[in-house]
């Protein structure tokens, strides 16, 4: 069992398909394997980035994804990237998001990859983390992983860690002209996966050693807000879990360039800010203090969005078992309970 990443890139298609080929796409999953083979948590035997025979047709992918996923075991990590075209028919019954392969054409809907094949091997795949990262038109519309309807026979641990990373959040188009603020080959990468690629390959100056999704996510987020060559489009990440906190990649700007870590959180806000992004490097300091862990908790467990629910249930499994002492649980759950009393 291991971690797998399985990069899936159709750059070109047939003169007649419709469908442009662009070379950006090629460069960007090339690329995506090279930076993985450099990570130290990937490396060259864990991830693969699919042949032109194999992102040829819907069966070489799938045949692939499912290879790669039977890989993968309850401690793993499966890691899939799509670089290319999206579709999204809403004529179609129960509409998914269509993925391009290279024999597809433009208006025959049958010649795509349908993004609910590659959602069902991802959500079969024993990982406890599953990522995928979508780089195409209308991935705005992807659909949760974890989302319902849950699969019959599948492990019960089903919802557990899926996240998923579209280069698009508020519009269908995702351009794919490279960004000339990119150095090197990146510049000729699509923009959203040159500026991932770049903290991938670079690191960011956050203090810890490796990337967690959040700080991903938060460093992808800044650096195309604020590029040089022009505002990018805000990526989406949708996250069901709070495992936003499970490290992902290294972290590879060199310790003396990163910045000091910071100061620990002072109030309750910070503490719930601070783990949002990063579940648990920090939690055993927090658990230091029974009281302001009673508020982070109350604090969490009052919103309505799933991942801070689930990181407060994370942090009382948590509290339950370093408060042992029954004076000591008193003073934490005192917190807990008066903030959910107002
Ligand atoms: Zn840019």
């Amino acid at each position: 069992m291991a971690s797998r990443a399985v990069v899936i890139g159709p750059a070109a298609y047939a003169v007649n398909s419709g469908i442009d080929s662009h070379t950006t796409i090629g460069e960007s999953a090339r690329m995506y394997g090279e930076v993985l083979a450099g990570d130290a948590m990937w490396g060259a035997d864990n991830c693969r980035v699919l042949g032109k025979d194999e992102v040829e047709t819907a069966d070489g992918v799938m045949r692939a994804l499912q290879a790669a996923a039977d890989e993968t075991g309850p401690e793993d990590i499966f890691l899939v990237v799509y670089v290319g075209h999206g579709q999204y028919w809403s004529d179609l019954p129960g509409a998914q998001v269509h993925l391009s392969v290279g024999s597809s054409h433009k208006d025959k809907p049958w010649t795509w990859l349908s993004s609910w094949y590659l959602y069902r091997v991802m959500r079969r795949a024993r990982a406890k983390l599953k990522v995928l990262i979508a780089d195409c038109c209308y991935s705005n519309l992807l659909p949760q992983l974890g989302e319902e309807p849950v699969l019959p026979g599948v492990l019960g641990e089903l919802d557990e860690g899926t996240c998923v990373f579209t280069a698009v959040k508020n519009a269908n188009f995702a351009p794919a002209e490279g960004c000339s603020a990119l150095p090197g080959d990146l510049a000729h990468c699509t923009p959203f996966s040159g500026h991932l690629l770049r903290i991938l390959q670079d690191g960011t100056k956050d203090h810890e050693s490796r990337l967690t999704i959040g700080l991903l996510r938060e460093a992808v987020r800044r650096e195309m807000e604020s590029c040089a060559a022009a505002p990018h489009q805000v990526p989406r990440m949708s996250l069901n879990d709070a495992r936003d906190g499970t490290p992902l990649f290294t972290n590879r700007m060199e310790a003396t360039r990163r910045d000091r870590a910071p100061q620990l959180p002072v109030d309750p806000e910070d503490w719930v800010r601070t783990l949002m992004l990063d579940r648990d490097s920090r939690l055993d300091d927090l658990l230091k203090d029974e009281r302001k862990t009673g508020d982070v908790v109350a604090i969490l467990s009052t919103r309505q969005d799933d991942a801070s629910r689930h990181l407060a249930r994370h942090i009382d499994a948590r509290a339950n078992n370093a408060f042992s002492e029954p004076h000591a649980f008193a003073r934490y759950w005192n917190q807990v309970e008066k903030a959910l009393r107002v």
